[in-house]
């Protein structure tokens, strides 16, 4: 009989998982389900990345890299951080990985104890407290009103603070409120980190591009240059570059943490995929105006997504100044019945019910720490969105 280690059975299974099975099943069975629980982008990657990453393949670059990446792909994200970010980092400072989750796996499991605790700001992406709980460590949610615009205030991180403290996760632009921290919003938790030297910080930057409004992305590094020495930023291709299948994320960092997370990486998977390592030098290195093309492409959907969302009688959604979610809120629909009878009590109810009647998947807050909201991703077509957008107004109308 089969019994996995304790680190996996304690584990709660996200909310995401349910709600991803059941839609397949729908659209297995025939529904024209439409998914906006995926982050994902609906972009091509680049060309020049598919070019490189072929080129590579015919001149033989196929042997094992070294673990901490090709020497390449290291200089193209050492250009990357000082450019955008004003952060300057030597080779051995970086580390490149399959994706930004493994950054965080590498960077979690080198460093938790059992009962080592890490607060991660609520709302969060599911993998900061499952990756964390793995490894032992104990996650500490830290709210982030919606009335703070979903930012992380300084009062709030104070108090999540113990001597157990070990990281603070910050992940801004933030999936899923799609919230960014502004300049004066990250000086003040630098105050905070100042009086707690020994807490390790996750800046995860992976979203960073995707800014609206003209809005500046602020590193917290360039912002308090003097608590570089903790801070580990991490970035990634997957999002700003729609290269979610190539499996490239980076992180710039202190030296003795990074060497540790590479003896971490070198005893799972060893250095990244040459041919992806490729691609993704190469897609730093081409013209940004794709990026940005992309991101105006984003902030012109989420524009009508949140106006239509806006105009539904028990919805309230905060603009998102970053990233590609809508987080609308639900108070007003709870303790509602819909249309085919099922009663709304949760943010859980709310995403099966409009699964099972609208065909529309989205993702409840509660998988996120933060309810009722739910997490709808505009990295759709138009013509998904509008449909979407127009079957949840139908199933909203018809809640009472
Ligand atoms: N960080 C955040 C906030 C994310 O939303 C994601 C992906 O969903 C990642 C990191 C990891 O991305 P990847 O592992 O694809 O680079």
């Amino acid at each position: 009989d089969f019994s996995v280690a304790a680190r996996l059975r304690g584990l709660p299974q996200p909310a995401t998982i349910a709600i991803a099975q059941r839609a397949r099943a729908l659209k297995a069975a025939g529904a024209d389900v439409i998914s906006l629980a995926l982050g994902e982008p609906d972009f091509p990657s680049p060309p020049e990345a598919v070019e490189a990453a072929y080129e590579a393949g015919k001149r033989g670059d196929t042997r094992y890299p070294p673990v901490g990446g090709q020497p390449a792909l290291k200089a193209a994200v050492i250009a990357k951080f000082r450019t955008q970010n004003g952060l300057d980092f030597a080779p051995e400072q970086i580390l490149v990985a399959n994706g930004g989750k493994q950054i965080i796996f590498n960077a979690f499991m080198a460093t938790l104890d059992p009962g080592d605790e890490v607060v991660v700001p609520a709302p969060y992406w599911v993998s900061y407290p499952l990756i964390a709980r793995m490894m032992g460590g104990v996650p500490v949610e830290a709210p982030c009103r919606e009335a703070d615009g979903f930012r992380l205030r300084p009062d709030v991180l104070r108090a999540a603070i113990t001597p157990r403290t070990k990281w603070l996760v910050l992940n801004f632009p933030n999936n899923p409120s799609g919230a960014i921290m502004e300049r004066p919003d990250l000086e003040a938790l630098a105050e905070v980190l100042r009086e707690a030297p020994r807490i390790w910080v996750l800046a995860d930057e992976i979203y960073e591009h995707l800014t609206f409004g003209g809005r500046p992305h602020v590193s917290l590094a360039a912002v308090a240059p003097d608590l570089a020495d903790r801070i580990l930023t991490l970035n990634g291709m997957a999002k700003a570059y729609a290269m979610t299948g190539w499996r490239v994320g980076f992180a710039g960092g202190p030296l003795p943490l990074i060497r540790a997370m590479t003896e971490v990486q070198s005893n799972a998977t060893s250095g990244v995929c040459t041919l992806a390592q490729a691609g993704a030098a190469a897609a730093l290195g081409s013209p940004f105006e794709r990026v940005a093309a992309m991101r105006d492409v984003y902030q012109a959907r989420r524009d009508r997504v949140v106006a239509a969302l806006r105009d539904m009688p028990g919805l309230a959604c905060a603009m998102p100044d970053g990233a590609f979610y809508a987080y609308p809120g639900l108070a007003g629909l709870v303790g509602k019945v819909s249309a085919g009878g099922r009663p709304i009590g949760s943010d859980l109810d709310f995403s099966e019910a409009l699964l099972e009647e609208a065909h529309v998947a989205v993702v409840p807050g509660a998988a996120f720490g933060l309810s009722p909201h739910v997490r709808l991703s505009f990295a759709a077509s138009d013509a998904h969105l509008d449909e979407a957008v127009r079957r949840i107004g139908e199933f909203v109308a018809g809640c009472a």
